[in-house]
């Protein structure tokens, strides 16, 4: 069986200070990783202070984009091997606003998977169709190319730990969740994606989220449908109470 993961995305929001508080406000009050694992990834500069504050706790930590570079000259960049010496567990690589803002292509992405696995850490693989690709159709294919492209040249070992976010666009901080029926259809396409570039043992092993407007009046809808292994969350996941409540759906 497949553990659940709740997994929170501070995006550009929080500094150290407002790290440490929310470590305070969680404390105590978060399931064991056994049961579902939570992850809260946060802003560079609150890294340090996350890990620090998580150790001995259960929860996990992430980075939300790294270089796929370990060192050298990259002004600005994040390095994968320097979050594994710091003690994090995942990066999030791929997200909307990094492909659409940033500009980040389907092989920087494929690129940054492998230095995330070469440096021990785990990716959070973010995937996701506009309202446009929607409304024309097209969603299962591009999730499912997005996906490909995303994985390629990982071995079915890397791929049975990996996590993968499918997060629609236009579900993301606009308060329109997708439908529970609909998360689960482009999940199961995923899933289904994931066994036809591998096998049945590898599809059933990695774990699928649900990301956009996911918050605490619907994550247990989602969380009830077979495909659907947890939540990516932007804006519910900033205010402790909110991120204790989601992580203790059941
Ligand atoms: P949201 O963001 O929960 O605020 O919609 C989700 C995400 O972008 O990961």
């Amino acid at each position: 069986m497949r553990t659940p993961i709740i997994a929170g995305n501070w995006k550009m929001n929080k500094n150290p200070e407002e790290t440490q508080a929310f470590l305070d406000g969680v404390k105590g009050k978060l399931p064991e990783s056994s049961k579902v694992q939570t992850v809260i990834a946060a802003p560079a500069i609150d890294l340090s202070t996350l890990v620090a504050g998580a150790k001995g706790t259960p929860l996990q930590t992430a980075a939300e984009n790294s270089y796929f570079e370990d060192e050298g000259a990259f002004t600005g960049e994040t390095s994968p091997k320097a979050l594994k010496e710091m003690g994090l567990d995942y990066v999030v690589i791929g997200h909307s606003e990094r492909r659409g803002y940033f500009h980040e292509t389907d092989e920087d992405i494929n690129k940054k998977a492998h230095a995330i696995f070469n440096n021990g850490l785990l990716p959070i693989i973010c995937c996701g169709e506009s309202l446009a690709q929607r409304e024309a159709g097209q969603t299962e294919d591009w999730v499912a190319s997005q996906v490909e492209a995303a994985l390629a040249g990982l071995s079915a070992d890397q791929v049975k730990v990996a996590v993968i976010a499918y997060e629609p666009i236009w579900a993301i901080g606009t308060g329109k969740t997708a439908t529970a029926d609909q998360a689960q259809a482009v999940v199961a396409h995923i899933r289904a994606t994931v066994a036809k570039l591998y096998d049945a043992d590898v599809a059933d092993a990695v774990r699928i989220l649900y990301g956009g407007s996911v918050k605490p009046a619907n994550v247990k809808e989602l969380m009830a449908k077979p495909d659907i292994d947890g939540g990516l969350v932007g804006g519910a996941s900033m205010d402790p109470e909110s991120f204790i409540a989601l992580a203790n759906y059941q």
